[in-house]
This record gives C-alpha cells, sequence and structure tokens, in this order.
C-alpha cells in the first residue's frame, strides 16, 4: 500500500524542467589553439629572446668510385650546443637506408614508385663514428662510440655529456652503392658520354634537435624531404680528371681543376646579364676541357666551401655542356649533358630570372651561386644547386626550374621540418612560382595554373581533398601535388588578392615572416602568427579550415525580397554559408532600371551563425542577385549562387 502511494506521488509530479542547452564555442570563427608562446618563440609569431638552434660544420671528404658506382667518404661535423639541455647521445640521418633491404620505405613505395629506388638494395655502410677528445693542448684522443641504427636515423652515445655551450666534434666513415633511381632525390644515368652522377642525401647528416620536438627523428621514406640544422661546409671531392663536378658552395680550387679559359669565360660570366658558355657543346669531352694537372693523376679533387647551408648536393660527369651568367654577384649556372632537350640552353636563363625574381620580390638570394643541373632526378632542390629532368623542355623546363631554385627560400632560407609540414615549403614555393612565371611569361595566359580557384574548386568536388598538415608520407602519392602544393599556394592566393584584397598588406607580412625566420626553424604556429602580426588580422578561421581541415566553400543565396514604403526599396538579401569554411560575399544585385550593384560584406558576417540576412536601399526592385561574379572563390555549389525573380 505504501509502495503504491509512492508510484502515484511520483506520477503526479509534473515532468522535470529541460535543462538549457551547454555547449562551448563551436564556431568556425574561434580561435586556433597553438603552442604556448614563450622567450623561444613568442605570441607574436617571432624568435624570442631565447630562441636557440643548434649547428652543425662540416668537413668532408669524399671519393666517387666510377667503376664500382659506389661513393667514400670521411666526415668531422663539430656540433655546437646551443640548447639548454646537456646531451647524451645525437642523431643522425642516414638517407642512403631508405635502399636498404627490408626497409620501411619499401613497405609503404613499392619498388617502380616514383620515391623508391627501383628494386635496388644499398643503404650505408658506417666504418667508424668516434669523437675527437682533446686531453692537452696537442693530444688528441679519438674515442669509438656506440651507435644504435633505427632505419634511417642512428643515434649516437657519447663518451661524455654534451653541456649547453659545448661542441662536439664528431668523425664519421662511410660509403654506399649509388642507386640508379634514388628515390628521384639522387641518382646515376648513362649517357654515350659516360655516367652522370647526382648525389644528394649522401653523407651522414645530423638531426634537427630543436625546443619544439627534441629529436626530429621523423624517419625517410621517400616523400618527406629533410629537416637539417644550418652551418658552414667545406668538402673535398675526389673524382675522375675527365669529370667536371656542379656543387653547393663556392669553388675554393678552380687553378687546379679548371682551364684558364674556362676561369676566364667564369669571371665574364659572374659580369654578364646574358648566358656565356664556359664548355660550350662542341668542347664537351675534349681533352683540353681539363686542366694540365689532370694528366698528372687519374683523378681531381674539387674543394667547395659553403657558408650558412642546411645541406651540401653535388654532381658529376664527364660530358656536361657548362654554362653561366651573373646577377648581382651570384654566378648562375647550368650543367646538362648533350643529350639534354635542347632548351637546356636556355636553362641558365630561367635560373636568372628566378633568383632575381625572388631576390627583387620577397627576399634577397644570399649564396654566391646558383645551379640547375640535367640529370635522372626529375626535379630536386639543395642549397644553391637544384637538379631538373634533362628530358624537360619549354614551359616544362621552365617550371620546373623556377620551382626548384624557389625552394632555395623555402626552405633552404627559411628552414622548416619538412617532413612534417611539407605544406610549409612546396606550398609557399608554389605560391612564389605563380609570379615569377607570369613575370617571364607576361602573354601567357594560365587558365589552370596553381592557384586557380576554379580549378581547386573541381578538385575539392571529387571528394579527395586531405588537410596539408598531414605529414608528406601520409598523403596518397598521387594527391601529393594538389595537396601539399597546390592547396597551400592557392589558399594563399585566395588570402593576397581575396579575402584580404591587398596585395601590398599580404607582401609586407609574408616578407616578415621571411626575415624573421631566415635561416631559422619556424613551425606552423610561427607563421600563423606571424602573418596575423603584421597583417592586423585574426585568421583563426581561415588556417583551421585551410590548412587543418578539409572545410568547403559554398555560399548561397536562398531568396531575396524587396520592401517598399514610403522612404523607397529596400532589398533583402537571404544569404547562407552552408560550408565549414566562411568567407567574405561579393554580391552584385541587378535591378528593374539596368542598374549594376556590387557589394563585398565582410567575413564577419557569418560570427553568429552561417545565415545573414543583408538590406540594401535600392532604386528599383533587384530581379537578379549574384554570389562571387568574378569566380574569385572555389565554391564547391556553384548552383545556389544566383537568384533570378521569376
Ligand atoms: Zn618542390
Amino acid at each position: 500500500m505504501l509502495a503504491l502511494a509512492l508510484v502515484v506521488a511520483v506520477l503526479q509530479q509534473s515532468p522535470p524542467t529541460p535543462l538549457p542547452p551547454q555547449v562551448g564555442d563551436t564556431s568556425p570563427f574561434r580561435r586556433l589553439v597553438l603552442p604556448t608562446p614563450g622567450l623561444v618563440r613568442e605570441g607574436s609569431g617571432r624568435p624570442g629572446p631565447r630562441y636557440w638552434q643548434q649547428r652543425a660544420d662540416y668537413t668532408i671528404r669524399a671519393t666517387l668510385d666510377t667503376a664500382r658506382h659506389s661513393l667514400r667518404g670521411d666526415e668531422t661535423i663539430r656540433y655546437g650546443n646551443n640548447s639548454p639541455d646537456t646531451l647524451r647521445y645525437v642523431w643522425l640521418q642516414l638517407d642512403q637506408n631508405l635502399f636498404a633491404d627490408g626497409s620501411r620505405s619499401e613497405a609503404l613505395n613499392p619498388p617502380g614508385t616514383r620515391f623508391a629506388g627501383g628494386g635496388f638494395v644499398g643503404g650505408y655502410t658506417i666504418d667508424y663514428v668516434r669523437a675527437v677528445r682533446r686531453t692537452g693542448s696537442q693530444t688528441v684522443r679519438r674515442v669509438s662510440l656506440g651507435t644504435t641504427t633505427n632505419g634511417t636515423v642512428m643515434r649516437v652515445d657519447l663518451d661524455e655529456p654534451l653541456p649547453p655551450g659545448g661542441v662536439l666534434s664528431l668523425e664519421i666513415a662511410y660509403a654506399f652503392q649509388i642507386p640508379e633511381h634514388g628515390g628521384d632525390r639522387m641518382g646515376r644515368e648513362q649517357f654515350p658520354g659516360g655516367w652522370l652522377y647526382e648525389l644528394a642525401q649522401w653523407y651522414p647528416r645530423l638531426a634537427v634537435y630543436d625546443d619544439v620536438r627534441g629529436w626530429n627523428t621523423e624517419q625517410y621514406l621517400g616523400q618527406g624531404e629533410f629537416y637539417l640544422e644550418y652551418g658552414d661546409f667545406d668538402v673535398a671531392l675526389t673524382v675522375p680528371a675527365s669529370f667536371l663536378v656542379a656543387a653547393t658552395g663556392t669553388l675554393l680550387n678552380p687553378v687546379a681543376v679548371l682551364t684558364p679559359t674556362q676561369r676566364a669565360r667564369l669571371a665574364t660570366a659572374l659580369k654578364s646579364d646574358t648566358t656565356v658558355p664556359i664548355v660550350a657543346k662542341a668542347e664537351v669531352g675534349q681533352s683540353f676541357t681539363r686542366p694540365r694537372s689532370s694528366r698528372l693523376s687519374p683523378t681531381l679533387t674539387w674543394r667547395f666551401s659553403a657558408k650558412n647551408v642546411r645541406d651540401f648536393a653535388w654532381a658529376a660527369a664527364p660530358n656536361f655542356i657548362w654554362d653561366a651568367s651573373g646577377w648581382q654577384g651570384v654566378l648562375v649556372q647550368s650543367f646538362y649533358p648533350p643529350e639534354a632537350n635542347a632548351d637546356w640552353a636556355r636553362s641558365t636563363e630561367f635560373a636568372r630570372h628566378s633568383i632575381k625574381h625572388y631576390s627583387e620580390k620577397w627576399f634577397r638570394y644570399p649564396y654566391p651561386t646558383a645551379i640547375n643541373v640535367a640529370g635522372p632526378v626529375g626535379g630536386m632542390e639543395y642549397p644553391m644547386i637544384v637538379f631538373c629532368s634533362h628530358r624537360s623542355g619549354g614551359l616544362g623546363l621552365f617550371g620546373v626550374t623556377t620551382h626548384e631554385l624557389g625552394h632555395e627560400w623555402f626552405p633552404m632560407i627559411v628552414g622548416s621540418n619538412e617532413r612534417l609540414y611539407m605544406w610549409q615549403d612546396e606550398g609557399f614555393n608554389t605560391f612564389m612560382n605563380i609570379y615569377s612565371t607570369r613575370a617571364f611569361f607576361p602573354d601567357v595566359s594560365f587558365d589552370r595554373e596553381r592557384g586557380n580557384a576554379q580549378a581547386w574548386a573541381q578538385f575539392v568536388r571529387s571528394g579527395r581533398d586531405e588537410p596539408p598538415m598531414l605529414p608528406a608520407d601520409r598523403v596518397d602519392p598521387p594527391l601529393l601535388g594538389q595537396i601539399e602544393y597546390n592547396k597551400p599556394a592557392t589558399g594563399l592566393y585566395l588570402l593576397r588578392h581575396y579575402v584580404l584584397a591587398d596585395t601590398t598588406r599580404f607582401d609586407a607580412a609574408f616578407r616578415e615572416y621571411i626575415r624573421r625566420w631566415a635561416f631559422k626553424h619556424p613551425t606552423p604556429a610561427d607563421f600563423f602568427r606571424t602573418m596575423e602580426d603584421g597583417l592586423g588580422e585574426d585568421l583563426s578561421w581561415f588556417w583551421r579550415g585551410w590548412f587543418y581541415r578539409t572545410d568547403v566553400i559554398d555560399q548561397a543565396v536562398d531568396s531575396v525580397r524587396a520592401r517598399n514604403d514610403s522612404s523607397g526599396t529596400t532589398a533583402l538579401v537571404y544569404l547562407a554559408s552552408p560550408g565549414g569554411l566562411p568567407m567574405p560575399v561579393d554580391l552584385r544585385l541587378t535591378l528593374a532600371n539596368g542598374a549594376v550593384e556590387t557589394v563585398r560584406l565582410p567575413v564577419e558576417i557569418w560570427y553568429r551563425g552561417n545565415r545573414y540576412a543583408y538590406a540594401r536601399r535600392v532604386a528599383a526592385d533587384p530581379v537578379k542577385v549574384e554570389i562571387d561574379p568574378g569566380m574569385n572563390l572555389p565554391d564547391v555549389r556553384r548552383e545556389n549562387n544566383v537568384w533570378v525573380k521569376q
């Protein structure tokens, strides 16, 4: 009885009042969460007063064995610990281990694919790793160090901890077989005049230790390029006496390896706006193209010095045509075999335009030379030297040359982590290439060029878009060009020309990013913050939607009404933005009296939701309203962009 009374009492109670909605800020305009700023990396996006960066200087001696297609070298790395940490081990990048039997890359990238080794089995043989210790002023002791290899990285355990401010001297001897197809980064190819070698990612390189991640030990899997410390290089390369060598840096011993004629031609070229032959096509392979000393020895040693670079690469062949020109003290050079596409005769002209254009528009080229080498590698960049396919010609050769040389700015000058944030170099470079190409071909229209909003919208409609923030090796290879090159480039183009619609303001901020982070290691947050700092805009919504996500732009005119009263006519335009990425709205209204009016509504119209009613005093009833009539936006559904009075 008691139980029944309770049940009745409960049933007689009125239902509980529902709780009000409990929500967080899920707006596309909420602040982007970036790492907490500090004195190392500031909230303004600039390197702070406590910014530090490690330094790695290299002295390398290497010998190219053209009979065995192998390379043997030894190197001394002077590693300066500028971090506040005591290091008990260091990590090295061993990129040749990409080609080792059973490598991780082999599982990810099958043998026939671009970033694999074509079935070649190689990898490093490390003869020794040792520390150089000075016990007295004269006495030098060499201590063999223990190592642990993990795929393409190797940990070296130090015999003595390396304190903050300390300098470690490491000696390493190594050898490897040179693949023909080295993951489209390096390799060799046989021409009628002999083998042409492109040597890159070829010596054990110190990994980056930074404040963001400690040791950056991302594996080299193929698609992700590299991330290295800055330093000075002193490199001695021993090759057959008949060979010419092109390399990062300044040639230190031209008297020993060049003829007096070649040295005179180089001096002329340095002051010439137009291309000067150093070894003309008719001279290729002739004995008089090699110096007298080459008759005394089967090999010659070429010595190069490079300052403040993050890597060193080179090429060697007995059959190079060699030409050069100069721009403001920069020696612009091309090396290509006679069998290369005939358009390679214009390579130096393309290269000179690129160096000059990027220097004048963004940041002065800081190095003494810029070299384009024709060979088996399709297109790859290293400090002061790039490799482009000898098969490239015409617009394709211009495109690959201006792209690879654009990499001198990103990531050679601005040293971001390519394996984690490929868009930060490929995307920014592709963006710069748009203007370099237009400047060289002012009369050619590039409808489908990178940065084109409608071409991008078409790709997005395929449903295959991915966030550029994905690490390079996680992007589906056929989509790499779209996701890590075209998307960030199109994003910056959109920002510069449409969102800000102020190229001067954009350019100043972008230049400031380069200036602040030249020869340093910026993260994505440092870029986003620097741009917002310089532009005076909170662009959280844009960075998130474009770089971190695959949010789409879809603006729509839902309906239009005209309200007539004693004060006149008001057009009420009901707009919607059902896509995840808001954008400013460009509207064009056509009125019954034939007048056409345009208006730009700021992105803030979407602050309170994805619907917005725009009211405008007009002289006559609207008969047509269009969104984005200039086709500037990659709007994925253009069919809802137009309203026409029925
Ligand atoms: Zn590139």
